[in-house]
């Protein structure tokens, strides 16, 4: 099949969804919302940094290599870093004093929301989707702010003893403070020396200083928590993201084990006694291996049914697994690398018991799907165009209003080196008696038992911006599949 084909098939597949995205009754989104102050930086604006800090200060903490920010000369050190490698860079802050010293020393260009799960909320509701119940542990009066305005979203909240949805404007906790992440950006050229080194940044990039306070709790209250099942009824599924910011141990003598506990009792209780609730797991970038490994193995498998990653992240996570061949092999860009995605997609769905395994890449996503999965590989396929054709339009608008932006993005080309990385692929499969080249274009049920579904993805050539997408990408697929579910009342 050639791109013409495929690009006929966008057309079909956004059609068919939006046709359909009205049988959702609703979503759970849960749990992390945070708001991003953005900054784009100038030559200038590091210089004065440079100054109040020091220069000796600076060079000894670069050589040091901050893993956490403490400071502000921990900060300007890995920005000098990340500058100097034009490589983008997530480092994390504990208290908020770093935020108070860039409010009164830099100040930001603009703020919007952040976090996975505040970002898939609105573009939910953006969508069209009916009940979209975002939950944020720390919901501030500033956080709210950032949810957009509309009836449909709302947030639980315990007054005189009952669960009741209200707008997160009129739902926050007036005493909580708010956790606000730093996007600072450089461009490509800038040039200046510092610490004794000439450089000019070889590349636009960013880096992210996430707040991570020590009130920060991946929980929900025990009132709240008993009357979850309340909202059961007005939802087909949940998206929960966040559990990176679960810590190993607390002051207060808690560990990682009570909140795996505490997470894995909420998606119990989602599900009640419906088996089949959609609930899908968006990973991302987990630096603790403990962490990652726990949320693999404890939270994801056998309460999850679908997860959604990048292939760095692929490769993260069949590592903490055990496969650490094979995550190399996925992120070496070698000529196998698009083979190992595929095999390593089989062994997270198989080893974690999921129904569906959804990893997106730059140029193709690749979806495996467990037999018992009860969409067939057309409705799965339209789902990740639609999901594809969604991420093209935020790419290029920055953000989605409406869905009828979605035109935007179909007017995207397929990238067609993404569909010669498929061909690789192909060419792999069939000659492994894996599928034949038929089934690979149409989806199959492979050799082995799994589903197997691929699509070669629209990319803009000059987004306007990029985060997000990744989870623009995810809540897509999830809530077209969501929008074909069969409907079976069982609670
Ligand atoms: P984030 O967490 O910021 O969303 P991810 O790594 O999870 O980042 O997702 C990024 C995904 O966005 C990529 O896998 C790719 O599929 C998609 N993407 C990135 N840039 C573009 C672009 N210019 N056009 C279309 N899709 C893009």
């Amino acid at each position: 099949m050639d791109i013409a084909d495929w690009e006929k098939r966008y057309e079909e597949a956004v059609f068919n969804v939006k046709e359909h995205i009205g049988n959702v009754q609703g979503v759970f989104v849960a749990y992390n919302s945070n708001v991003d102050a953005m900054k784009h930086i100038r030559v200038d604006e590091i210089k004065k940094l440079v100054s109040i800090i020091g220069y000796k200060n600076l060079r000894e903490r670069i050589i040091e290599y901050p893993r956490e920010i403490k400071d502000p000369t921990d900060f300007m050190a890995r920005l000098f870093i990340a500058m100097r490698d034009g490589k983008a860079a997530e480092v994390p802050t504990y208290t908020t004093d770093l935020h108070e010293w860039l409010m009164d020393n830099l100040v930001f260009d603009s703020a919007r929301m952040g976090g996975q799960a505040g970002i898939m909320s609105n573009l939910l509701v953006n969508l069209g989707v009916k009940n979209v119940i975002t939950y944020v542990p720390w919901l501030s009066r500033e956080q709210a702010e950032y949810f957009i305005d509309s009836p449909h979203l709302k947030h639980p909240v315990i007054e005189d003893g009952k669960l009741i949805l209200k707008h997160p404007k009129e739902a926050f906790d007036p005493e909580q403070k708010p956790k606000i992440n730093w996007i600072i950006e450089f461009s490509k050229g800038m040039r200046f020396s510092c610490a004794g080194e000439d450089f000019e940044v070889p590349r636009d990039n960013r880096l992210i200083v996430s707040s991570r306070p020590n009130w920060l709790r991946i929980d929900m209250g025990n009132d709240m928590y008993e009357q979850l099942d309340e909202i059961r009824e007005d939802i087909d599924g949940a998206i929960l993201a966040g559990y990176q910011m679960i810590k190993e141990e607390y002051e207060d003598g808690t560990t990682y084990v009570d909140y795996v506990k505490k997470a894995v009792n909420v998606i119990e209780r989602l599900k009640g006694c419906n088996p089949q609730m959609r609930i899908h797991v968006e990973f991302t970038s987990i630096q603790n291996k403990v962490i990652r490994k726990a949320l693999l193995t404890e939270i994801v498998k056998k309460h999850v049914t679908s997860l959604g990653l990048d292939t760095v992240e692929v490769a993260n996570a069949l590592n903490v697994l055990g496969y650490e061949e094979l995550a190399y092999s996925v992120i070496n860009k070698g000529e196998d690398s698009v083979v190992s995605l595929y095999e390593g997609a089989v062994k997270l769905l198989k080893e974690l018991e999921l129904q569906r395994v959804h990893i997106h890449s730059l140029g193709y996503y690749i979806c495996v799907v467990s037999k018992d999965h009860p969409l067939d590989a057309n409705i799965q396929r339209e789902a990740l165009l639609f999901a594809s054709a969604l991420a093209a339009t935020q790419a290029t608008l920055g953000s989605v209003t409406n869905i009828d932006d979605i035109s935007v993005g179909l007017g995207v080309p397929v990238y067609d080196q993404g569909y010669d990385d498929l061909l690789e692929l192909e060419k792999y499969l069939v000659r492994r008696g894996i599928c034949s080249s038929e089934d690979f274009e149409d989806g199959c049920i492979s050799a082995e038992g799994h589903g197997l579904v691929i699509v070669p993805s629209k990319v803009v050539k000059d987004p306007v911006a990029t985060v997000g997408i990744g989870d623009a990408i995810s809540a897509g697929a999830f809530i077209a599949l969501l929008a074909r579910m069969p409907k079976i009342n069982i609670c």
